[in-house]
Order: C-alpha cells, then sequence, then structure tokens
C-alpha cells in the first residue's frame, strides 16, 4: 500500500514534527550516569539515551497512583534504534518499558529500574494513509487527535476514541487496547490493528499479520528454527489446548481487556480460513511481549450529524436499569452520569454553566449519542427514545441537543467527571484502582448495588459515571493513599470487586488495562489453567522476562501487588516550604505540587494554552506534569531537597515555564506552575541573590522612563555600532530581538495636556473629554509601562472609543502593577509595586471608579497575583473592579452606544489572538464580541502563548525556545488567513499583549499587529 498508489501524499518520517525544536539543556550530560549500561546504548543507538536523575523523576509516573524510577530513557529515532536498544538491554539482562504519551491509569508505563523506550519524541509519522482501502499505516508515537486530524479530509477517523486522545499515542492505545466513548458502536482497539511490526525481547523484528494455519506461509514460518517460528507454534497450542477454558472464563463484552488477548488471536476469516494473527495479541500486551513499531490500522467513516438527549432519573439505580432499554435504540454512545457529578460541575466556576440544564432532583442521568451513520432520521430516533426512556421508562425528563454546540456542551459535563473529582483539595482522593470494570449491561445495577455494599462496608464512598451502555462504570473509592489502613482498604475493596465481577460474569478492567493496579487478580479472574498459559505465552515472547515485569502476568515467586510503588504510600512525606506567597486556597504549597496525578493533558498537541513549552519541545521535562514531578520530588524526599535551591533546578526546571498560566484553567485540577515558579525563584533569590539582569527586567518600568526622558537619543543608543554585541555580553539580550523603543511624550503627558487642544475648560477637567454630569461612569485608564513609554497610541485609542461610549476617563500617573516583578520571582518587589498602587487608586475605587486595563497581564495581575501577594482588604475591592477595556465595554453592552462605520470595518478581516493571561481569567472573548459588534469579521486562534511571555523571548539563552513558541503561532495565524481569501479586506492580526505583538512584530513578513482598542477606534464614526 505505497502511498504514491493510494493517490494521496506520502508522509514520511519527518512529516508530523515539521516545527523547529530546540535543544534543550537537560541534566543527561555529567560523568555518564547509568554505568555500562548507559554508555552501551549510547553507543548503540543514534538518539538521546539519558539516566540523569532529572530524566528519572520525570519518567517515574504516569497518570495512576503509582511511582518508581527506572533506570534510565531512551528516545529511539527509528527502528533501528529500538532494535539496538533491546539487544543492548538483553547483553545487561535489564528490563526494558515501552512508552507513549504515559497517560495510564493503571501503573503500566512504571517500571522500577527498566530501560524506557520513550516512542512518542521522535517515532511519530503518518507514512501512508490509503483513503480506498480505509487504512492507514503509523509509528507508535503519533498522538490520536493527530491522526483523526490527518484522516478528517478524507472522511475517515480512528474509531477508539479514549478521553485522553489529545496526547495519547496509537502505540500506548495497543498496549492498553484502548477504547472510548462510542465503544458501543466500534468496540475497542484489537478490532483496527490488522498489522504489526514488532520488536522482540532479543532485538529481532517480526512482522505480525493474519496468517493462514497450515497454509504455505505458516509452514515456511514455523520450519524455522527462530523465536518467530516458537512463537507462532506457542501460541497456537495454548488456544488450542485452552478453548474451553476461554470460552468458559473470557465474558462476553465488548469491552474486556485484562489479561491476554487469548480469545481474539485465532479466527475463521471470510473464506472460512482458520487464522492466526499475532497483532490482537500484542494489543492489550501493555509492552509485555514486544514493542510495537510500526502499526496497520483499519479505518472507520465519520458520521456527517449526530444527535444527543440526556435522560434524566431519580435514581442511580433505575438510570443504570434503563441501560438495556436505551441499547435498544441503536445509539452509538450510551453514557451515564451521577449526582455528585452534577454538584461538583455546579459548584465549579469553569463547568457550572454545563450543568445548568440539569434539572433539580437528577441523582443520574444517560446520554444517548445517535449518528446519521445509524439512523436516516436523528430527530425521529431522538423521539422514539424519549418516548421508551420517559413515557414509558422511569427517566422524568429529556434533553434533546441537535445543534453542535448544544451537544458540545454536554459532551463537556461529561467529560469533566474525571478532573472534577481529582481537583478534590487535601490527601483522600477518588482513586483509580478498580475503576474501569466491565460487566454485562443487564448486570449493571445489581453489580452497582454490590459495589455500593462493598463501600459501605469499607466506609467510603465513590461517583458513578461513564460508558453505561458498554456495562463500564468509572467508580473511584475516596481514600488517603498516604495512611497505611486506607492502602490496606485499597487492596481489601480490590480482592471484593473482583469477587464481584466475577459474579456478574465481568472483566476486572474494561477499559484502563492491568498495570501494577490489577495484575495481582488475573489468577482469580482467570483461573489456574489460563493463569498458566500466560506464563507460557509471556516466556516464549519473553524468555527472560525482561519486557515490561509484573503487568498482565507475574512470575511465580515475585507476584505484583497492587500496594508496591504507591507513588503516595504511608512513607511518602513532604516539606511545606515557608512561602511568600498565600497558598491556603490550595491547601499548602506541597498540596498544590501534589495536585497534578499525571493525567498528561499538559501533552496536548492542540487546543487551549497548556502547555506551550512542551509543544516547542516535545520534552517531558517541559510539560507542567514534568515540573510537578520534579517539585515534588523534590519536597518529597526524591531529590535532595536543597536541588530546589541549584542553578540547575532554576535554569533546566523553572526558567523554561513562561508563566502563561495556561496549566492555571487548562490543567484539570488546576495546577498552578505559574505560581509555584513565582514562589520557588523568589526563595531562590532570597538565598542566592537576584541577578543584575533579573533586576533591571523587574524594574522595566524605571529603564522605559529613563528611555522616555532620553527619547529619541535614547532609541538611537541601541543602534550604535557595538551596542547590540554589549547588551548581549552583558545582559544576555538576544541580538536578534528588536528593542523597544520609547516616545518623549509619554500616554500620561498626553492626557494631561489635552485641555490645550481647544476643549471647553467647563466641560474637561484633567485631561477628559466627558464631563462628569455627562458620563455613564468614571474608569481610570492604567498606563502600563508598554502603553505609556513606547506605544502610547494604544491608550489614545481606548481613550476615544471609552469616550465615545460617553465614559469619564482619567489616566493618572502610577507605578507599575509589579508584573515585571513577579514574573522574575522577585516578590518583595512586587508586593512593594502592589501596596503603592493600590495606594494611588484608594482615592478612584472610593469613588467607584473601575480600572481598566489594555495590557492583560497587568489585569491579571491585579485581579489574580495579588490575591496571594498583599495582604490587603482593598485587594478583593480593586479585583471586583479591574477590566481590560473590551470586557468592560463588553460587560455592559457600552459599544452599542458608539456610532462605528461599518463600510469600513466590515471590509477588514480581523485575526485575532487572544493573551494567555486573559484567557486563564476566562475573558478573551471580551475583544471578539466588541471587535464583531463593531462590524469587524473577527477569526479568533485557537492559540497557545505567543513565546515572548514578557523578558522572556528577549534572553539570549531562550531565543531559540521563545521562536519554536512564535512559530505555533504563526502556524495558526497562517491558517487563518489561508482559510479567509474569501475576504475582500486586506486582514489584520490583532493582539492585546505588548509581548504578542513584539512576537508577531519580528516575524518575517508581518507588521506588529494592532491591539483591539485601536481598531474600534480606527473604526469610529468621523465626527
Ligand atoms: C484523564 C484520563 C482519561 C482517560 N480516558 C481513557 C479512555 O477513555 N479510554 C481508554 O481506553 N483509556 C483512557 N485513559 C488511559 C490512557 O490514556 C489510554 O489507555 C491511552 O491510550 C494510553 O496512551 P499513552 O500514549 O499514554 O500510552 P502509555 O501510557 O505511554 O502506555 C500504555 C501501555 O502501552 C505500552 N506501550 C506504549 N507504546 C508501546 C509500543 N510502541 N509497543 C508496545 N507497547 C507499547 C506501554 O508499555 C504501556 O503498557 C485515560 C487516561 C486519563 C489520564
Ligand atoms: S499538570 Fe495537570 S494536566 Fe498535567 S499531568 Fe498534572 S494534572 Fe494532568
Ligand atoms: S505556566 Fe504556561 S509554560 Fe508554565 S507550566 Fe503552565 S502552561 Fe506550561
Amino acid at each position: 500500500m505505497a502511498a504514491e498508489d493510494s493517490g494521496v501524499d506520502a508522509r514520511g518520517e519527518d512529516r508530523a514534527r515539521t516545527r523547529h525544536r530546540p535543544p534543550l539543556e537537560t541534566g543527561a550530560g555529567g560523568d555518564e550516569p547509568g554505568g555500562s549500561l548507559a554508555a552501551d546504548l549510547r553507543d548503540a543507538v543514534d538518539g538521546d539515551v539519558r539516566f540523569d536523575e532529572y530524566t528519572r523523576v520525570l519518567y517515574a509516573t504516569d497518570g495512576s497512583i503509582y511511582g518508581a524510577q527506572p533506570a534510565g530513557v531512551v528516545f529511539p529515532r527509528d527502528t533501528a534504534d529500538v532494535r539496538a536498544a533491546m539487544a543492548v538491554a538483553a547483553d545487561h539482562d535489564a528490563p526494558v518499558l515501552p512508552r507513549g504519551a504515559g497517560s495510564s491509569l493503571a501503573g503500566q508505563t512504571v517500571g522500577p529500574g527498566c530501560v524506557v523506550l520513550d516512542l512518542s519524541r521522535h517515532m511519530d509519522a503518518i507514512r501512508e494513509i490509503d483513503p480506498d482501502a480505509r487504512c492507514a499505516v503509523v509509528q507508535p508515537g503519533v498522538v490520536q487527535d493527530d491522526l483523526d486530524a490527518a484522516l478528517e479530509p478524507y472522511g475517515l477517523q480512528f474509531a477508539p476514541d479514549p478521553a485522553s486522545s489529545n496526547r495519547a499515542t496509537i502505540g500506548g492505545g495497543i498496549g492498553n487496547n484502548s477504547t472510548g466513548a462510542h465503544s458501543v458502536r466500534y468496540g475497542i482497539t484489537d478490532a483496527y490493528v490488522d498489522e504489526c511490526e514488532v520488536v522482540l525481547a532479543d532485538g529481532s523484528l517480526v512482522h505480525t499479520r493474519d496468517v493462514v494455519l497450515d497454509g504455505p506461509e505458516w509452514d515456511r514460518i514455523v520450519s524455522k528454527d527462530d523465536r518467530e517460528a516458537a512463537i507462532y507454534r506457542t501460541v497456537r497450542a495454548l488456544v488450542e489446548d485452552n478453548a474451553d477454558e476461554i470460552a468458559e472464563r473470557y465474558p462476553d463484552l465488548k469491552r474486556s481487556v485484562s489479561g491476554y488477548n487469548l480469545q481474539k488471536v485465532l479466527r475463521t476469516d471470510s473464506e472460512g480460513n482458520r487464522v492466526i494473527n499475532l497483532s490482537k495479541l500484542l494489543v492489550g500486551a501493555e509492552g509485555t511481549l514486544g514493542v510495537v513499531v510500526e502499526a496497520t490500522l483499519s479505518l472507520v467513516t465519520r458520521p456527517d450529524e449526530t444527535a444527543l438527549a440526556v435522560y434524566c432519573y431519580d435514581d442511580l439505580l433505575e438510570a443504570l436499569a434503563a441501560v438495556p432499554a436505551a441499547l435498544e435504540r441503536e445509539a452509538s454512545a450510551v453514557e451515564l452520569m451521577d449526582d455528585e457529578v452534577f454538584r461538583l460541575a455546579a459548584e465549579s466556576a469553569e463547568y457550572a454553566e454545563y450543568a445548568e440544564p440539569i434539572p433539580d432532583g437528577t441523582a443520574a442521568a444517560l446520554m444517548l449519542e445517535f449518528d446519521s451513520e445509524v439512523v436516516d432520521d436523528l430527530p425521529a430516533a431522538v423521539d422514539a427514545a424519549t418516548a421508551a426512556l420517559v413515557g414509558e421508562g422511569a427517566a422524568f425528563d429529556s434533553i434533546p441537543a441537535f445543534e453542535p454546540a448544544a451537544q458540545d456542551r454536554l459532551w463537556k459535563l461529561r467529560k469533566a467527571a474525571i478532573p472534577l473529582l481529582m481537583s478534590m483539595d487535601g490527601d483522600p482522593k477518588p482513586y483509580p484502582f478498580v475503576e474501569d470494570a466491565s460487566v454485562p449491561p443487564d448486570e449493571l445495577a445489581a453489580y452497582v448495588e454490590g459495589f455500593q455494599e462493598i463501600l459501605e462496608n469499607h466506609d467510603t464512598e465513590a461517583a458513578y459515571f461513564a460508558h453505561a451502555g458498554v456495562g463500564t462504570l468509572h467508580i473511584r473509592p475516596v481514600l488517603n493513599l498516604k495512611d497505611g489502613e486506607d492502602v490496606e482498604k485499597m487492596r481489601a475493596i480490590a480482592d471484593d470487586v473482583t469477587d464481584l465481577v466475577r459474579e456478574h460474569n465481568g472483566s476486572f478492567s474494561g477499559e484502563h488495562g492491568d498495570g501494577l493496579a490489577r495484575t495481582e487478580f488475573n489468577p482469580k479472574l482467570y483461573g489456574p489453567d489460563l493463569w498458566e498459559a500466560f506464563q507460557d505465552l509471556k516466556s516464549t515472547f519473553d524468555p527472560d522476562w525482561r519486557m515490561n515485569p509484573g503487568k498482565v502476568v507475574y512470575r511465580e515467586g515475585d507476584p505484583t501487588d497492587v500496594r508496591e510503588h504507591l507513588r503516595y504510600g504511608p512513607d511518602y512525606a513532604s516539606l511545606e516550604p515557608r512561602t511568600a506567597l498565600e497558598f491556603d486556597d490550595e491547601g499548602g504549597f506541597s498540596d498544590l505540587v501534589e495536585l497534578c496525578n499525571g493525567c498528561g493533558t499538559c501533552r496536548q498537541t492542540d487546543g487551549d494554552v497548556m502547555c506551550p513549552t512542551y509543544r516547542a519541545t516535545e520534552e517531558e521535562i517541559a510539560t507542567t506534569r514534568g515540573r510537578a514531578n520534579l517539585l515534588r520530588a523534590a519536597i518529597g524526599g526524591e531529590l535532595d531537597p536543597e536541588e530546589l535551591y541549584t542553578e540547575r533546578f532554576q535554569s533546566e526546571v523553572l526558567d523554561l515555564c513562561v508563566g502563561c498560566k495556561g496549566c492555571q484553567s487548562d490543567c484539570p485540577t488546576g495546577v498552578d506552575l505559574a505560581k509555584l515558579k513565582a514562589e520557588v525563584k523568589h526563595q531562590y533569590h532570597e538565598r542566592e541573590g537576584a541577578s543584575l539582569r533579573k533586576r533591571l527586567f523587574a524594574n522595566v518600568d524605571h529603564l522605559a522612563s529613563l528611555g522616555s526622558a532620553f527619547a529619541p537619543l535614547a532609541n538611537r543608543a541601541t543602534e550604535l555600532p557595538g551596542a547590540r554585541t554589549a547588551l548581549e555580553k552583558t545582559l544576555r539580550i538576544a541580538p536578534e530581538r528588536t528593542l523597544p523603543t520609547f516616545r518623549r511624550e509619554t500616554l500620561v503627558d498626553w492626557f494631561e495636556g489635552r485641555d490645550a487642544d481647544g476643549v471647553s475648560e467647563t466641560r474637561a477637567r484633567g485631561g477628559s473629554r466627558v464631563a462628569s454630569e455627562d458620563a455613564t461612569a468614571g474608569v481610570v485608564l492604567f498606563p502600563d509601562t508598554d502603553t505609556n513609554y513606547s506605544n502610547p497610541e494604544v491608550g489614545k485609542a481606548a481613550v476615544e472609543v471609552l469616550e465615545a461610549a460617553n465614559v469619564r476617563v482619567t489616566v493618572p500617573d502610577l507605578g507599575p502593577t509589579g508584573r515585571a516583578a513577579y514574573s522574575e520571582g522577585l516578590l518583595e518587589t512586587a508586593a512593594e509595586r502592589g501596596r503603592e498602587l493600590l495606594e494611588d487608586l484608594d482615592p478612584y475605587l472610593e469613588r467607584g471608579w473601575s480600572v481598566l486595563f489594555v495590557e492583560p497581564s497587568d489585569a491579571a495581575m491585579v485581579v489574580d497575583e495579588y490575591r496571594s501577594l498583599l495582604d490587603d482588604d482593598r485587594v478583593e475591592t480593586l479585583a471586583a473592579n479591574a477590566y481590560g477595556v473590551c470586557e468592560y465595554l463588553d460587560e455592559r453592552r457600552l459599544d452599542e452606544a458608539i456610532a462605528f462605520d461599518e463600510s469600513a470595518t466590515a471590509g477588514t478581516p480581523v485575526t485575532y489572538h487572544g493573551h494567555c493571561h486573559q484567557k486563564a481569567r476566562g475573558a478573551d472573548h471580551h475583544a471578539v464580541g466588541v471587535l464583531r459588534r463593531a462590524g469587524y469579521p473577527v477569526d479568533p486562534v485557537d492559540s497557545t502563548c505567543c513565546g515572548m511571555a514578557g523578558s522572556f523571548g528577549y534572553e539570549a539563552e531562550h531565543y531559540d525556545l521563545s521562536t519554536a513558541m512564535g512559530s505555533l503561532l504563526r502556524e495558526k495565524l497562517e491558517t487563518s488567513a489561508a482559510e479567509r481569501t474569501g475576504d475582500d479586506g486586506e486582514s489584520v492580526v490583532a493582539a492585546p499583549g505588548t509581548s504578542c505583538r513584539t512576537q508577531v512584530g519580528d516575524f518575517e513578513g508581518y507588521d506588529r499587529p494592532a491591539h483591539p482598542v485601536e481598531l474600534l477606534a480606527r473604526g469610529l464614526e468621523s465626527g
């Protein structure tokens, strides 16, 4: 199936990552940590080999409750590298663990002492797409959403849709036999993996595919005297010899991912041949049998349209009892949510709006999705379901949703369940260890009744949600795993649930796999004969039992124990550092660090803001998770606690976080790394002192004020021969960057001098052109450093627009908010600036005036950062009265009173890049609304941080990373421009952030973008 033959572009190995990835300094250097194993690996493979302690911490955990350090990590570039690494590991008798995104929930990717093969970094190519044959050939590291994006133009998709698909890799999906909400219709991954290239434990390469038993190919394979022949002979014998036991023990379910797939490896094909396909065995093997280096996947067509309906019940068990009736309706998804999910959503700022449609008294709800590939008439299908579930059933209400936006909101509510539960404060948390058992749907109600009894017996509780249609519910008992008694309780609950699952003909795992959490119980689930077959199977593929040991199957005498290798066990204790910032809302510094559960959402490759540094580098150390893991290791004693205050920790872990606050809003549990970074940097400066450069950047307003006083001379100074080199040498400022220039007349000067412009003295005071008696409101426009000294036209535009809305504006001479100092971790300076500003704003706040910002990072500083920086009652008053200019106009709809010249605005398509600090406050939509009402056609791009981030982009050592992040934004801007070629006028880019405008202005072929208020001012009707 050559790509050329299929009529689509060949997708070579470098396709997936065309962007420039800046090399990061990592701790991999030094004196060859890892001894001769690491040295031999370095000799044998092209990709990086890292055995340093940071890397070991970064790869010690996944999305589960487990944690244990591997020996080191290899980043193979290709199949040859994987083979070479496996051969070296075999020579050293070292265990090996293949890994994708590490989002597993049962500890599959936690391997003490293993050599981890990170296949996500380089081996992520989509090699071929054949739309006619509906299949694709991919490397294991490709992210599922990236594959789906590439398939979309062909109307195709990869059917299994785990909720983690925005970072989960195909290799990991194969390892875990993943699936998602649509498994009712599509089943699980094993149905879609047709062929694999697999590297075995000894480094040999095997191609698995359909082989007709006793046909010529079979004879050729088994006639050899090698590992492949032994595997084929053994697997066939094991399956045939245990046929009765397999029929008896494997439950007849859409989802069963416990144990090895013995029930699927032999089948009769459409021509009546008995066929063996070892690919089916590799799916769900959790990396214990070999490393998949390439897979041929079959694809399905995408439905054109879908409809949703939510059915509300006043009793959980009644909702569950209705599942069989729901399944008769030809739904492609049947999902469950309970009142705990609704309660948590209603209490959360982010999800409350999604829970609004759910009526009071709903104890549980079933959500049914219908798609146009299965049913011809979507409204009729919903009506029929409503008649069955409400008319004839026990549901008391229904919420139909036909519009994509309405459906999207309901799916968001359903998918919010895990994040909402995991963001629970404090040590007791709803932990995953029995969270995905699967039973036949008609047993579900009885199973849940039994589960409730188990929870009662163990004096704990849980929430219930997920894939009711396939009998898989996510039930996470609330435990404190730092307490030894609760660890024992966990095992006892797991044991009881295994019995319950057996009683109801189910599988202990219907979704997340065995890993360290469930392997212990496989002998009970499958019985002695099949357990022995698992062991024989393992010995044949991996005679020395070195592939991901202890998962799916264990060796006699070396059992897997659900209680071992816990990330937070009874022995875990963390330091609670004394902090300058307030961490009460988060329960303390360490609680905020420990909120990271390893889900890996910060490795998402598109959408939202979090985490730009990972997207630009694809390095685990540059994820929010990586930073949180290293912080936890330091406060938890895995690293020396003093490590926090080393230069290495600062430069490799903290300095690369750009403080965009993306994680504050996008991390499902709210790990606010920007805040943690500011605190640790502060403590570092307290001990070691801050560098001259840091102090200069922290007080950039002083520099700007000087620059303005000596403008235009000061601007020319940086153009003098040798000036840039001197700046690079002394302050390490990137020579490639355009430096800011300064205006002699500041915004404040301009505003004060306005009365002289012929405006009547009686109507204006202090530069305002709206008299107080005529004004709808009074506001302070904050003169931030850039607007005041470098770009006053932005402030002038804001004044003009606000006055057009009849708002009385004043622009007092105010000091900075302290944002620059905060970003540098100079918290005392930041606090001092904050206190001064509060003092200066006090009279205006007392008068009930609002404070408006054109710079989003300053708005976020006073609304958000001041709360933990300053102990002053006025902070809340300021936060309640602080707005971005567009936010202020939009919330009050003041712009509706402004006359815009639509003949000018309608012809200017705008591509809008919101600031990440605005996004963190959920305030980036305001400018879009106002610009649209002014007549501009606006395309808000779903972009991450621009990469400039205050001083970050100016720093020579961060220039490459900054421009790599910038290139992500540039891609978005270009896509938007390309999609809008139909628009008549010339497209412009608008961005409220100073940093973003500087970054885009430095792109080749781009002008410095406009601030949205400048566009609004340009659009005002003259006269
Ligand atoms: C919030 C959240 C929601 C989730 N939702 C779902 C869901 O809806 N459905 C679902 O099924 N799962 C879900 N998961 C679990 C997990 O995300 C999926 O199983 C996912 O497919 C794993 O992909 P990964 O790249 O992270 O794999 P990893 O975790 O890195 O690896 C998974 C397993 O595959 C093995 N492996 C990796 N690469 C290879 C390879 N090339 N060859 C052989 N073995 C390999 C590993 O050794 C490991 O045993 C969820 C997890 C989280 C945190
Ligand atoms: S930082 Fe947040 S998104 Fe990233 S792994 Fe941790 S919990 Fe998940
Ligand atoms: S603040 Fe931004 S760069 Fe830093 S960890 Fe969070 S998302 Fe990543």
